[in-house]
């Protein structure tokens, strides 16, 4: 059952605080993900499912390369998109969605990616993180981008109480200014992969320190 949490204005204030910390460290802030059009961020973002930005924007080099429109992955030869993204991990899976996505992109959307949300949540291995990265990124819609990071980020910094992304995501957009959503999730992403870390969180050297209970709470429990 999620837990939703009323935001109150000193809330908001503490979460702007923070952005604006977050701001100031990570001023060159962006999606790792090495894309020039929303047809790439959308395979990227399928790629990057239980695999690191850095190894699909390895493999992407070369793949978009090969494939350069949504015709050319949805007629990949059986077995040659699957090589070529054997390094990602769970290619047969990835080939799939891939290829089922860019078919029902050329037949419904005339080979454009979608804007709207439902449309991209009818492609398959699209969900909502991807979804969010795709509309914020590429047609400049406000959106929440809930990742691993972000979610563990999020649950420390007290901004939500929720386990599941979907929940996760209404928390922090009744939060954040919405025309921060997007460039927050980015912040959040550096945040946990530089400092607030799964394990071992750097605490001692946080920007945000002084305004995330994060701290105070770990120490009462180890008491
Ligand atoms: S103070 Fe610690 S737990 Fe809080 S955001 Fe910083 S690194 Fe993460």
């Amino acid at each position: 059952m999620a837990k939703r949490q009323v935001k109150s204005k000193r809330e908001k204030e503490r979460a702007l605080a923070v952005f604006e910390r977050l701001r100031t460290a990570y001023p060159d802030v962006r999606c790792t993900l090495d894309y020039k059009n929303p047809l790439q961020l959308l395979i990227m973002t399928i790629l990057a499912a239980q695999c690191t930005d850095a190894r699909v924007n390895i493999v992407c080099r070369d793949l978009f390369r090969k494939y350069e429109t949504p015709e050319a992955f949805a007629n990949a030869a059986p077995g040659a998109l699957e090589e070529a993204i054997h390094a990602c991990g769970f290619f047969n899976q990835k080939a799939r969605a891939i290829r089922q996505s860019c078919a029902i992109i050329i037949e419904k959307y005339n080979g454009h990616v979608p804007e709207d949300m439902a449309a991209l949540l009818e492609l398959p291995g699209v969900g909502r993180k991807i979804a969010n990265a795709v509309r914020g990124e590429c047609f400049g819609k406000p959106a929440v981008i809930v990742d691993t990071h972000c979610k563990r980020v999020a649950n420390r910094l007290g901004f939500t109480k929720n386990s599941e992304p979907r929940h996760i995501e209404q928390d922090l957009m009744a939060l954040w200014p919405e025309k921060y959503w997007t460039l927050y999730s980015h912040f959040m992403v550096f945040h946990g992969r530089a400092v607030c870390r799964a394990r071992n969180p750097q605490c001692d050297a946080c920007v945000v320190v002084a305004c995330c209970p994060w701290p105070t709470r770990k120490k009462r429990d180890v008491k």
